[in-house]
């Protein structure tokens, strides 16, 4: 990959008080909380808070267009553009800002493939964050750090607050991609998850333009017969959940390349959510919550050191940053072979769409490009209308270039290796409850091991989506949505809604669409 650097960056900060370099998780754990950033759990987790920021900012994400970009990046609402002088003049004031501050650095690298992985170079000021960091992204062995030259920096100072009338940004914070200068610049916000899509984004531009290797908002986990699958969908539709099966090995939770040997993951650790998490549902996101691991966002039990993951008072975003090994089965390294199974999640709060489903090439290409899912507007499904996320590719918040770019890489290597797709509904259905865990991994576990090779197919009346009639340890009403309602008549008014919903929103798509993929949309509405 290209490096081209104007400016000098870790050199450059050399005006900081004090600078650690690469400490160790432990050592990072006593700064934390030294620093006050922090307080230990009962189980040995770091507790830190975000700050007024729980989440990403997407409207505060901006590349900085130039002649890499200008042509390249599909300019709008998600790739909001910044001048490189802006850039630049940022860049020096957070620099001057760090005179006589204490700062973290850290070696890294994105990509568990050596022959796709870009070399990071973090700069935080909170230790916690270069935690974060450790954990997220990939370990150097200590010899590979001799002479290690990055490829790409972030500079992350959530202190630092930008000056909107003077830096050319909406707001305070920001988090600034430069693909010239090979940095992105954060500030005024402390959400660490704005470091790894930072990162993530950076890839979704350099892989598919320079490496001819597509990228993917998606989870990935390798069966006993040595089989990939990968797992696409937006936030809260269980990719990282769903990948972590006992049964299966862990090759990553989030972000994934596909390159002509098959997949690997960008990072090397896990960034789960944490509300409501039991060890009962999910014991191995529980057990990963221990010593070396950070908390972001959750409260502790009254007087005690106990986490209460039920306490949604800060945010429902509460979230767990680990290194992947303190999964029991994690893959390592993490590549995994051609995804001999997709599965699609979303999470479908008009309580339509099955749990399992299995797509033919067109409606999974007409799905990808779609990126559906929804949340529960009010306290009951059919009551309020759900707010729906139509997002192109499962992750169009954090893709440069235009969404048919991706969209064509991914179907050409379906066609290729005759990939089985499947669209899994891990949210509602006439029951106003969510989709039981345990069905949900029961389906996904009948996909995988071949057992819905076996049986009854029907295809679904408004989607065309072929729907099996049973499956090991999955009752019938729950295979077939419509039977979970108490009125078939309404069932179908929500199914029809949905459907014009899809159908709205590919309209935007239509005229990249062939035959096939627009055939692959809803049947009936
Ligand atoms: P992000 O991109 O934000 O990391 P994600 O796709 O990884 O999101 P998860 O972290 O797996 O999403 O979140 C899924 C949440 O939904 C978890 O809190 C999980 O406990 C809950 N959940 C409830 N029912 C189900 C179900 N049937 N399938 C999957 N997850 C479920
Ligand atoms: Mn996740």
């Amino acid at each position: 990959m290209t490096t081209q650097q104007t400016l000098p960056k870790t050199e450059m900060v050399s005006n900081a008080a004090e600078r650690f370099d690469n400490l160790s998780p432990a050592e990072l754990i006593e700064h934390a909380v030294r620093n006050g950033e922090g307080q230990l759990a009962e189980n040995g987790a770091l507790a830190c808070d975000t700050g007024e920021f729980t989440g990403r900012s997407p409207e505060d994400r901006y590349i900085v267009k130039d002649e890499i970009t200008a042509d390249a990046v599909w300019w709008g609402t998600i790739n909001i553009p910044f001048d490189t002088d802006k850039f630049d003049s940022l860049h020096r004031k957070m620099l001057d800002f760090l005179a006589g501050k204490r700062i973290y650095t850290r070696y890294a690298y994105a990509g568990a493939h050596p022959d796709y992985r870009l070399k990071l170079e973090v700069i935080n000021t909170l230790a916690w964050h270069n935690l974060f960091c450790h954990n997220l992204f990939l370990r150097p062995k200590p010899e590979e750090l001799n002479g290690f030259k990055p490829d790409f920096t972030i500079l992350c100072v959530p202190e630092f607050k930008a000056n909107p009338a003077e830096d050319g940004t909406r707001n305070e914070n920001f988090a600034i991609l430069n693909l010239s200068r090979n940095m992105i610049l954060i500030g005024g916000t402390a959400y660490a998850g704005e470091m790894k899509k930072g990162i993530f984004s950076v890839l979704n531009f350099k892989l598919p333009t320079e490496r001819a290797t597509l990228s993917m908002h998606a989870s990935a986990n390798k069966g006993q017969k040595e089989d990939t699958a990968l797992f696409f969908g937006l936030s809260g539709t269980g990719k990282t959940t769903l990948s972590a099966d006992p049964q299966r090995q862990l090759i990553g939770d989030d972000e994934h390349g596909w390159a002509e040997e098959g997949v690997f993951n960008f990072e090397g650790g896990c960034y789960a959510k944490v509300i409501d998490l039991s060890a009962e549902n999910e014991p191995q996101i529980y057990r990963a919550v221990r010593f070396g691991a950070v908390l972001e966002n959750t409260k502790f039990q009254e007087g005690s050191r106990a986490i209460d993951y039920t306490d949604r008072s800060k945010t429902e975003n509460t979230r767990v940053a680990y290194p992947i090994h303190f999964i029991e089965n994690a893959l390592e390294p993490s590549v995994g072979g051609i995804p001999e199974n997709i599965f699609f999640l979303t999470a479908d709060a008009f309580g339509v769409l099955p749990p399992i489903s299995k797509l033919t090439p067109g409606q999974a290409m007409y799905h990808f490009i779609s990126g559906y899912t929804a949340k529960v507007a009010g306290t009951e499904v059919g009551v309020t209308e759900p707010q729906t996320t139509f997002s192109a590719c499962f992750g169009a918040a954090f893709l440069p270039l235009h969404p048919t770019r991706y969209a064509e890489m991914l179907g050409e290597k379906m066609a290729k290796h005759q990939t089985n797709v499947w669209l899994i509904n891990t949210g509602w259905n006439g029951t106003q409850k969510r989709i039981d865990l345990k069905h949900t991994r029961a389906v996904i576990s009948a996909a995988l091991n071949g057992d819905l090779a076996k049986v009854d197919y029907q295809n679904h009346a408004f989607f065309g989506v072929s729907v099996p009639q049973s499956c090991p340890e999955v009752p019938n009403e729950v295979l077939n949505p419509e039977k979970s309602w108490k009125n078939q008549g309404e069932y179908d008014k929500q199914a029809k809604r949905l459907a014009e919903l899809f159908r709205e929103n590919f309209r935007k798509y239509e005229e990249f669409a062939n035959d096939e993929i627009r055939a692959g949309g809803p049947v009936k509405a």
